[in-house]
C-alpha cells in the first residue's frame, strides 16, 4: 500500500493533468449558473491555485486507519481522509467559488463542472471525508439510493 502523501502527490498530478485539458462541453451556455461560471473561472484562470489548496487540505485532513469491517468494496479498506465535522463539513471560498471542501476537491480533481441536481456522493458516508477516492459524482437519484442501501458500497468502479 501507499502512504498517504504518495497518494496525495498522485492524486494532484491526476487533477493537474485533467485540469490541463479542461474544456467548455457543447452544452456550455446552456448549462450556465452562477456556481458554473464559478468553476470555469477556476479552472480555466486559476488551476494551479486550485490544485495548490487540494494539496493543501488533502494534506492537512486526520487520516483514519481503515475500518475492521469487511464490506465487499474496495472504499471499505481504506481509511478516511476526514476534515471538520459530520454537521459541518469544512468549506472553502476560493476565487468565487464557495463550495463544501469535499465537492471542491472532487470537481477540481476531476475537473467536472456543477451542474443542477449533481450532488458528490461520499461512497464511505463520511461527511467528514475527503479523501478523492471516497467521493463520487453522481444524480440526487444516486444519493437517495446510498441512503437506502446505506452501508452497501456496491461495485469498485474507477473514474476514467
Ligand atoms: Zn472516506
Amino acid at each position: 500500500m501507499f502512504d498517504a502523501d504518495t497518494l496525495i502527490s498522485q492524486f494532484i498530478i491526476d487533477g493537474r493533468r485533467r485540469l490541463a485539458t479542461f474544456e467548455r462541453s457543447l452544452f456550455h451556455e446552456k448549462l450556465r449558473s452562477p456556481a458554473r461560471d464559478n468553476y470555469t473561472k477556476l479552472f480555466e484562470e486559476a488551476s494551479q491555485e486550485a490544485l495548490a489548496n487540494c494539496e493543501k487540505y488533502l494534506r492537512k485532513a486526520k487520516k483514519c486507519s481503515a475500518p475492521a469491517s469487511t464490506v465487499s468494496s474496495m472504499q471499505s479498506h481504506t481509511g478516511c481522509w476526514e476534515l471538520g465535522t459530520a454537521k459541518t463539513p469544512r468549506r472553502i471560498n476560493l476565487l468565487g467559488v464557495s463550495d463544501y471542501l469535499y465537492r471542491f476537491i472532487s470537481l477540481t480533481l476531476t475537473a467536472t463542472l456543477p451542474y443542477d441536481g449533481e450532488v458528490v456522493r461520499h461512497l464511505c458516508n463520511n461527511r467528514m471525508c475527503v479523501r478523492p477516492d471516497h467521493l463520487k459524482i453522481g444524480s440526487i437519484g444516486e444519493n437517495k439510493m446510498d441512503d437506502i442501501l446505506n452501508g452497501y458500497a456496491g461495485g469498485t468502479d474507477q473514474d476514467a
